[in-house]
């Protein structure tokens, strides 16, 4: 189980901007929950604090019951994807996949096979010879995720990943994506600016403005009232 729970959740930055005020928030396991708002209601910041990348002013957030503190995500069974992909420019995708499972020391027919089962899931398996270079923008996108896939975290964190396609690809993903999040049962975290991007993807959606948690539910009970 991997229930991400946050607790009174707050931050303040240096300089006092009160990014995040207070946050209660409870992700059941296995679920798809989408952050939407305006730029600057702190959505990024929220996501950090549950990937333990940016401490908390105050409160608390637990994963699958276990408070999240300052180690690092690869120690806490996270994956994280962001809009700039960050492949290694030299290696094959093949090995921007393996990466991380090697760096781990992951026994070798098990990177393989978590590889190629991940490959499976994106339709990138006549690409895993390829650099990044010879890649379309979606694929390098399924790559990267690719590489979250193949850690088999408990849950994933999604920033604004498909921000950097044309409109189209970016429809295309969305479906892809959510395909493969019900496939998956991971739960995951997806942050956005997009309304309809929140609304298409979203088991759980939550419309933050400036720090606060504004309205929370399912997408049809959040924008389609009366
Ligand atoms: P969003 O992701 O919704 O665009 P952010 O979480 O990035 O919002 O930012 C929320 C607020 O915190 C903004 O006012 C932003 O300027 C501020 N902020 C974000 N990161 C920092 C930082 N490292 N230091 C100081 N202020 C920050
Ligand atoms: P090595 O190349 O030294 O055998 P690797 O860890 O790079 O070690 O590769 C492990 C296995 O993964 C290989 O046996 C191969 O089957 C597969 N593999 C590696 N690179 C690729 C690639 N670019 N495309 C397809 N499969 C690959």
């Amino acid at each position: 189980m991997a229930d991400v729970i946050l607790s009174g959740v707050r931050k303040v930055y240096p300089g006092a901007v009160e990014a995040v005020k207070a946050v209660d928030l409870r992700i059941a396991d296995g679920t798809l929950c989408v952050l939407v708002g305006p730029s600057g209601c702190g959505k990024s910041t929220l996501l950090r604090m549950i990937a333990g990348l940016e401490t908390v002013s105050e409160g608390a957030v637990a994963i699958g019951g276990e408070p999240v503190n300052d180690r690092e995500p690869a120690a806490r069974d996270i994956a994280m994807v962001f809009q700039n992909y960050a492949l290694y420019p030299h290696m094959s995708v093949y090995d921007n996949m393996a990466y991380g499972l090697r760096n781990r020391r992951t026994p070798k027919p098990e990177i393989e096979r978590r590889v190629r089962a991940a490959a499976g899931l994106l339709a990138i398996e006549p690409m895993l010879a390829r650099k990044p270079r010879q890649l379309s923008g979606g694929q390098r996108q399924r790559v990267a995720m690719g590489r979250a896939i193949v850690r088999e975290p408990k849950v994933f964190l999604f920033d604004e990943p498909l921000s950097n396609l044309d409109a189209k690809l970016r429809v295309q993903m969305r479906i892809e994506l959510k395909r493969l999040q019900r496939s998956l049962g991971t739960t995951s975290i997806y942050v956005t600016h997009d309304q309809l991007e929140a609304m298409t993807l979203a088991d759980l959606l939550v419309v933050m403005n400036e720090g606060r948690i504004e309205q929370i539910g399912t997408a049809m009970a959040v924008y389609e009232k009366p």
